[in-house]
């Protein structure tokens, strides 16, 4: 487990100096993190490296992942999808069982903090039982184009949060609360993105049967529509016409997440009509095993219709690997056209960003160069540390 001091390395003294004398001020104070999965998706991800670091600074920091039903994980997947702007019905039913299981759940945890922090819509509903503390809403989806409807659903309860966080300006609401901008972060000594020797990825690279022969293309995400696989299967199709290549869809489920299985299945069907695809159905925890497909592969892509930020886009800039990704979303802040990665808005233009990649390395170099230095300056979980604490300390007055 990296501690503090590990980063000083990567960010420098001063910046470490500066994080751990605004931590001095929270010293002691009870934090409680809840979100619905601990395996799965970029929100998990991020807890598992910031709770350790929490508790290091002073802070007494407890994670919790709320328990439901299959109709409860039905309908916040809908919210989900309604609230990144799909047409999905939400019957009066599904908004029972989505308070009733909230309700279950607070009777079950331990809701009592100085600060609690409430991320994404499934355990947003936990704020009918708060008792005490700070309450914050943290927003991790693209709230670009929310359908309306929904939307006034989950405002009725944001509105009782004393404060709500968004990954980008782009996602802020008419909220009565005070509202802040922190983008999310990756942690550079986790074993999802720390350096790895040659030796493991070619063992990675075998393991799967995946020869590297031919470039490698790849996309990392979990099996959602959002993510748009069957995108990136016919954008591949377009560059093997001139290109030899192979395609590497990796992927795998989150446990708050019931439609992955069936999307799994549509890209099994679309990849059999395609030569040379990969599709990687990984456990949850496969962090060496993305790092390592991350670390191997000549283009990254992530084709994603929506997105609240895509940490996979910034695992993959981290690595100083070329990216092409579609503007969407918190893509947005990391891919800056032409400096740090390739942006596409179909899918003929994202084959040609691709061709253009795989023909002339030394500009995929470049872009991947300048992608880690960006993600350096403003995308390491420290930053991440440093926006939570000054948030949480404009809360509490001690
Ligand atoms: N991820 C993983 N296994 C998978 C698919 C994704 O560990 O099979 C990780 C990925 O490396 C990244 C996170 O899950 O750290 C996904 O975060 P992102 O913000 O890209 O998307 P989300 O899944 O939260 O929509």
């Amino acid at each position: 487990m990296p501690k503090i001091s590990d980063y000083e390395g990567i960010i420098g003294a001063e910046e470490l100096a500066k994080l751990k004398r605004l931590a001095e001020e929270l010293r002691g104070l009870s934090l409680l993190h809840i979100n619905s999965a601990k395996d799965g998706g970029g929100v998990a991800e991020m807890l598992h490296s910031l709770i350790p670091l929490f508790n290091e600074l002073g802070l007494k920091t407890r994670w919790e992942a709320i328990t439901g039903t299959p109709l409860f994980f039905h309908t916040t997947k809908s919210l989900h999808n309604a609230l990144q702007g799909a047409e999905v019905a939400i019957t009066p039913e599904m908004l029972e069982e989505y308070k009733r299981v909230n309700r279950q759940n607070a009777e079950r945890l331990d809701l009592r903090a100085d600060l609690v922090m409430v991320h994404d819509p499934q355990p947003a509903a936990l704020i009918e039982h708060k008792r005490k503390g700070k309450w914050i809403w943290r927003c991790h989806i693209d709230l670009s184009r929310p359908d309306r409807g929904t939307w006034a659903l989950l405002a009725q309860y944001l509105e009782r949060y004393d404060a709500a966080v968004f990954s980008m300006e782009e996602f802020t609401q008419a909220l009565p609360i005070p509202q802040f901008i922190v983008p999310p972060s990756i942690d550079p000594l986790s074993d999802k993105n720390r350096e790895l020797p040659p030796a493991k990825i070619d063992e990675v690279y075998e393991k799967y049967g995946i020869n590297r022969d031919k470039p490698i293309i790849l996309q990392v995400s979990r099996f959602d529509r959002f993510k748009d696989p069957l995108g990136v299967i016919e954008l591949y199709r377009l560059v093997r016409k001139e290109i030899p290549c192979r395609l590497v869809l990796a992927g795998g489920a989150a446990s708050d997440d019931p439609e992955g299985a069936e999307v799994y299945q549509e890209v099994l069907k679309a990849a059999e009509r395609a030569p040379e695809v990969y599709v990687l159905d990984l456990p949850p925890r496969s962090d060496i095993e993305i790092n390592a497909l991350q670390r191997g592969a000549d283009v990254i892509i992530q084709k994603s219709l929506r997105e609240g930020f895509g940490l996979t886009v910034t695992e993959a800039l981290w690595k100083g690997k070329p990216v092409v990704a579609t503007a969407v979303g918190g893509i947005k802040l990391q891919v800056i056209d032409g400096r740090t990665g390739l942006l596409a808005n179909s899918i003929p233009e994202a084959a040609d960003r691709v061709k253009h990649l795989l023909r002339y390395p030394e500009l995929a170099r470049e872009l991947g160069q300048a992608g880690r230095e960006h993600v350096r300056k403003n995308f390491l979980i420290t930053r991440h540390l440093r926006d939570y604490l000054r948030i949480y300390s404009s809360l509490v007055t001690r």
